[in-house]
């Protein structure tokens, strides 16, 4: 029979990576685009010599051409943590909107399936706890973090427009914290900033009081949701994500002890518009997938662990 081909956007990012490797691992051929943006080569380095694996560098907001039949087109392409779409906000609205038109526009002219990679910063600062999908969300469109938010909002009625007036088959999913190996030791982002910094014996950096939660998930647990939502027949938003949620003061703590480090907590500024809870309902997910995480806080830290102490002895 011949092989499904899966085209991953962002293919060579954090998540876009583990899902390659998680198609690969269900016998599907992938086609991996990136401009490297904030991806890196590094993540997909031992899949470059495997046959059902093909490596294109690509902005995906320029036309995509794909010669071969495509089954899925699956969108993860964006710069992700607050740090590098501060850094890059014009890149970010742009493959938010332009990127996420043109990986329509490949899945609609292949009539393949697609899957959108949103967030829970759709739904911002939220005034409902935890947030379930009917939640519409609390963001503000001029503030720092608006260029990542409002492009995954665009992104999503983009996604829909499709599916209601193409009657394109369409997925999406609201990802929530997730944490793993292969990202990026400066990507600015809570958690490798403070498993960086505990593993160097540094002050631990909290922002604001350290009262704010989170709640963050698995890597394999977030792909296997992934995976289970792109092959259901479930249109409208899915969250995955793990539920289990902590101040962030607590998480500090909790990386902390887990190192055996000598860090002591320091209090800087709060970001403006850091979103003061969050914590995934995903009744849904439930529901529709049979889907819920497995792999707990404790054990994924334990294993998240080692990738990064690995690549700090690399630095
Ligand atoms: N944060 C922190 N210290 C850091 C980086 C982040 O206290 O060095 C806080 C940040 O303000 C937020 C939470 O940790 O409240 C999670 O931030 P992250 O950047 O991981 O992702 P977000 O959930 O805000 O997108």
């Amino acid at each position: 029979m011949k092989k499904k081909v899966a085209v991953v956007t962002g293919g060579a990012g954090f998540l876009g990576s583990h899902l390659c490797d998680k198609l690969i691992d269900e016998g599907i051929e992938v086609i991996c685009l990136d401009n490297l943006l904030t991806g890196r080569i590094e993540n997909i380095q031992h899949l470059l010599t495997n046959k059902n694996f093909r490596y294109i560098n690509l902005d995906v907001t320029n036309y995509i051409q794909i010669s071969s039949d495509v089954d899925y087109v699956l969108h993860f392409a964006s710069p992700a943590s607050p740090i590098d779409y501060l850094k890059y906000p014009i890149q970010t609205l742009k493959v938010g909107s332009l990127g996420t038109h043109k990986a329509l526009g490949l899945a609609k002219e292949k009539n393949a399936t697609f899957l959108l990679a949103s967030t829970s910063e759709v739904y911002g600062d939220p005034l409902i706890h935890p947030q379930n999908e009917e939640y519409w969300g609390n963001v503000n469109p001029v503030g720092p973090r608006g260029v990542y938010d409002e492009a995954k909002r665009f992104a999503e009625a983009l996604t829909m427009a499709y599916h209601n007036f193409h009657n394109l088959d369409t997925r999406i999913v609201r990802i929530f914290n997730t944490y793993g190996s292969r990202m990026r030791l400066d990507d600015g982002r809570a958690l490798p900033a403070f498993i960086s910094q505990a593993l160097k014996n540094e002050d631990i950096t909290v922002f604001g009081d350290g009262s704010q939660t989170r709640s963050f998930c698995y890597v394999d647990d977030l792909i296997d949701g992934i995976l289970k939502l792109l092959l259901s027949h479930e249109t409208l938003p899915v969250n995955i994500g793990n539920p289990n949620e902590i101040t962030i003061e607590d998480f500090a703590k909790e990386i902390i002890h887990l190192t055996n480090s000598k860090s002591k907590i320091v209090y800087k500024e709060l970001p403006v518009d850091d979103p003061k809870v969050r914590q995934p309902d995903i009744t849904r997910a439930k529901e529709i997938l049979g889907w819920e995480p497995k792999v707990s806080r404790e054990e994924g830290l334990r294993i998240t662990l080692e990738y990064f102490k690995k690549e700090l002895k690399q630095k």
